[in-house]
């Protein structure tokens, strides 16, 4: 039997008190506080094996590292075995072929600082301390996607650790149901040491454009922007969001425009026509400026609580209640959530739906309701507040992304990301791959007798 201490491991084994156990167990929320009772700083994917044997000897429960970003802190769990992919964050591109090798505990800079070199990308979230892992097996939504698709659809194969702790291969050819689950069913099935992701010229310029207006005014704004998403170019994803300002709410709409900036310059007119602006930002950022924009504003040691949906449609009755963010009145305090919109469609909408674990493809925009602040004392109204303005949205949600889920929403939740013929496959896998639901700290996919 293995032991604690007679692991053989290339990384380390932390436990409480050893330098280093703190910072590997403090994740992007600062309202997780979890102990895990040991934690593998895995450095091979050896050491990966090595762990979730050790962890299924002992009886531990697992939780994976790779970003640390999941909100409801997933990856730490309380006296279990944590295994921290970060030091496994190589990157290797090959210009040639267009691909990038990237290690399981990578985080999103590392990708995109590998491949501009070569004026190429691929799809990644728009945070670039947010983790490959996380955000690549829940589907992956970036600036890149209504061109390129998702980062899943750009994944060509993965290598895994299964709950066995053997290594497997995952393709189009090699294991397809499992590539066909790891394509945004989270991680389920098994820990991946590596992504192998499909790059594309993007070259290296972007467009942002930012207009601001009261919110009180900004209904046919709001109205007059989701109607141009509907004819804007794939290079554009178009955004919105109201956010509280000392002079009062404002609501911003604008679009990232990735490739040459002067082919998204028509857009702007048609935006600033949409009401009166009170100010107006347009940039010209690189795409690695771009892709670290929201670094600060998305930074760690805040605590934090949102809530998602999927819209297909938004109606004038959902732009009414986006502008309130779940209160009474648009001036109704201070500690109400910022909401958000990124469009969809495009190319992620060009997958078939039944080709991926990743589900509502058919969305128009991910709605999203985050709230950050430090004092625990705040901890109910801020949470609260959060969910009202969530709430607010719900008659026209279809589904959320499960990357976006709350922990609390636990099973119910997991319904709203998958339809139920998508679930009950991804339960089928599950019960293939980890019958015995070793990889439960996640939005869990049960095994059909569990
Ligand atoms: C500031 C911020 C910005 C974000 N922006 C975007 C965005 O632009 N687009 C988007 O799509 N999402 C975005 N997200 C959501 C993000 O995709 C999820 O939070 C995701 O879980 C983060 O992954 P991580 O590796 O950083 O998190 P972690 O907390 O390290 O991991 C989350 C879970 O993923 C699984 N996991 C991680 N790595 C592996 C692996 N190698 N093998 C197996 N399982 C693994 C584990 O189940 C783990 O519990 C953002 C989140 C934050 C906090």
């Amino acid at each position: 039997m293995t032991t604690a201490s007679s692991l053989r491991l290339d990384g380390c084994l932390l436990t409480s008190g050893d330098p280093g156990y703190d910072a590997a167990r403090t994740v992007w929320n600062a309202m997780i506080d979890r102990r895990p009772r040991m934690i593998v700083r895995a450095v091979s994917v050896t050491d990966v094996v090595t762990a979730v044997r050790l962890a299924r000897e002992l009886d531990l429960e697992i939780g994976v590292r790779c970003g640390g970003h999941n909100v409801a802190g997933l990856a730490v769990p309380a006296n279990g075995l944590m295994i921290d992919l970060a030091p496994m964050n190589g990157v290797r591109v090959d210009p040639i072929q267009r691909r990038a090798r990237v290690q399981g505990g990578a985080l999103l800079g590392a990708l995109d600082r590998a491949s501009q070199p070569y004026g190429l990308a691929t799809t990644a979230g728009n945070v670039s301390h947010t983790g490959v892992g996380g955000l690549t097996l829940g589907g992956g939504m970036g600036w890149l996607a209504r061109q390129h698709g998702l980062a899943c659809d750009n994944v060509v194969s993965y290598t895994m650790v299964t709950a066995d702790g053997e290594v497997v291969t995952a393709s189009r050819t090699e294991n397809p149901d499992l590539y066909w689950g790891l394509r945004g069913g989270g991680g389920n099935f098994g820990i991946v040491t590596e992504f192998e992701f499909q790059l594309h010229h993007t070259g290296t310029q972007t467009l942002v454009a930012e207009f601001d207006f009261r919110a009180e005014d900004a209904v046919p704004v709001l109205e007059g922007w989701r109607d141009l998403n509907a004819v804007a170019p794939r290079q554009a994803t178009f955004t919105a969001d109201v956010h509280s300002t000392a002079s009062g709410p404002l609501a911003t709409v604008g679009f990232v425009w990735v490739g040459d900036p002067a082919r998204g310059h028509w857009l702007l007119p048609a935006l600033r026509a949409l009401g009166r602006p009170v100010a107006e930002r347009v940039t010209t950022p690189s795409y690695l400026e771009l892709q670290q924009r929201d670094d600060t504003t998305g930074g760690h040691a805040y605590r934090r609580y949102s809530s998602a949906h999927y819209l297909r449609q938004f109606p004038t009755a959902a732009i009414e209640a986006f502008l309130l963010r779940g209160a009474a009145d648009l001036r109704a305090g201070t500690q109400l959530p910022g909401v958000g919109l990124q469009a969809y469609g495009g190319a992620i909408a060009d997958v078939a739906d039944a080709d991926a674990a990743f589900s509502h493809r058919g969305t128009t925009f991910e709605f999203g309701a985050g709230s950050r602040w430090t004092e625990p004392s705040e901890d109910d109204n801020r949470m609260a507040a959060a969910r009202s303005a969530g709430a607010a949205l719900d008659p026209y949600a279809d589904g959320v992304y499960v990357n976006s889920l709350a922990a609390e929403e636990g099973q119910r939740g997991v319904r709203r990301a998958y339809p139920a013929a998508k679930l009950a496959r991804l339960t089928a896998l599950k019960t293939v791959w980890d019958p015995q639901n070793v990889f439960h700290l996640n939005h869990n996919i049960r095994p059909s007798h569990a």
